[in-house]
């Protein structure tokens, strides 16, 4: 054999060696199955039923926390603990200015609220001094409530905003003498040991069927005067207000809660 013929030879056989090599270190693992469509789907825990309210009868839905229900204020007292003291008459109940703010006796964590309201055809005044209201998430994030129909004022104090920090996407409040009505779904905030936001709450806020608020963050509470604060709390009431302003009192309807 001369030497060229040689050196392939050893060349084949070494090449050989290497691939024997690598065969005999592959291993075989398991494989997952094949997927099919059975196990993605799940069947339990099924959601619950409930009947869902009847928008010809204004009723709520039945796993909801009914708040007020034309008869009377027995959800709900005054800040103080009292008798809540607002006027109800012929199903719905007017903010009464010298008895101040009414809030539930329950207290909630994360929820949906739905709430109605009408401005009387009398009513005076502009900017915040006209038909203003509110609604305290927790007792502490204010969703603004005020006669915002053909009346401008600063846009985070308008309806519908969280009080002087987010205003409203759009303004589709309803002239005097008709309900608006407020869905509010509200994610309560988390607090760390140090009392500060882990996770700071969340709102969405339908008004009359539109969206002006999407899953919005509330920085802290909603000051008149001042930055928002942070103050750690636990579940909080529905609170409404009661308004200083020289304007007519409004009037509230078919509210309720329904816990998330
Ligand atoms: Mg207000």
């Amino acid at each position: 054999m001369n030497t060229k013929k040689l050196f392939t030879a050893v060349l084949s056989l070494t090449t050989a060696c290497t691939i024997c090599a690598q065969e005999a270190t592959r291993k075989e693992y398991p494989q997952p199955e094949k997927m099919g469509p059975k196990m993605t789907e799940f069947w339990t825990p099924q959601p619950k039923v409930i009947t869902p309210g009847n928008s010809q009868t204004n009723s709520a839905p039945s796993d909801a926390i009914v708040l007020f229900d034309g008869k009377d204020l027995s959800a709900w007292t005054n800040t103080k603990g009292e008798a809540a003291g607002w006027d109800v008459k012929d199903g719905i109940v007017t903010v009464n200015k010298k008895k101040g703010d009414i809030q539930t006796k329950e207290k909630f964590g994360s929820f949906q609220l739905h709430l109605e309201w009408l401005n009387p055809t009398n009513m005076t005044g502009s900017s915040q001094a006209r038909g203003n209201s509110g609604v305290f998430l927790q007792g502490m994030y204010e969703i603004q409530i005020l006669d915002t129909y053909q009346n401008e004022t600063y846009i985070h104090g308008a309806t519908g905003s969280v009080y002087k920090q987010t205003a409203p996407l759009v303004n589709p409040m309803r002239p005097l003498g008709e309900w608006n009505v407020y869905d509010i779904i509200y994610t309560a905030p988390v607090f760390k040991e140090d009392g500060s936001y882990l996770y700071r709450p969340r709102v969405t806020v339908i008004l009359n069927g539109v969206v002006i608020q999407n899953n919005t963050e509330i920085f802290g509470t909603t000051e008149y005067i001042g930055l928002p604060k942070t103050k750690a709390h636990g579940d909080g009431p529905i609170r409404l207000q009661s308004h200083g302003d020289p304007s007519p009192s409004i009037s509230f309807r078919n509210i309720w809660i329904r816990r998330l």
